[in-house]
């Protein structure tokens, strides 16, 4: 594929080489590669780019020489770094969505809080009236109690 190489791994393919090769056997111009097979990872080269839809005329040639041994280990070595820290990365992630939902189901408690105290502001102010009531029918009862008594004794 022709575009391939544009995008996110750009970096790895343009930096320092054209990245349009020379014309493979289909004519078409190729463009430069990044392998990313365990024995040549990063190695950029020129291919057909009809490799894909299996029309291709076989052209390849390795734009970058071999890595040796030891940089093979240290690249090795850096991905598998690189991949633990990308795991590291998507459980921060995943921990700052937590966080969130958390701080969002807070927000929530805090209001029902709110929305539950006034209701117990309501609830003692009513019982608060209740007692008033009860009062003022106990103190009628006692003067009808002293009126009948009165009519009573006359
Ligand atoms: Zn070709």
């Amino acid at each position: 594929m022709s575009t391939s190489n544009s995008g996110s791994n750009s970096w790895v393919t343009n930096s320092g080489a054209n990245s349009r090769g020379p014309q493979c056997l289909c004519g078409v111009t190729t463009y430069l590669k990044t392998s990313y097979t365990e024995h040549n990872f990063g190695r950029r080269f020129y291919s057909c780019s009809k490799y894909k839809i299996k029309r291709e005329c076989g052209f390849f040639a390795w734009f970058d020489p071999p890595m040796c041994e030891h940089g093979k280990r240290v690249l090795k070595h850096m991905r598998d770094r690189q991949e633990c820290l990308n795991v590291d990365q998507k459980n921060v992630e995943i921990l700052k969505e937590d966080m969130e939902s958390l701080k969002e189901e807070i927000g929530s408690l805090k209001k029902e809080k709110q929305s539950l105290k006034e209701e117990n502001k309501n609830l003692k102010k009513e019982i608060e009236n209740y007692g008033t009531v009860v009062i003022k029918y106990k103190l009628a009862m006692f003067v009808l109690c002293i009126m009948l008594i009165v009519m009573g004794l006359c």
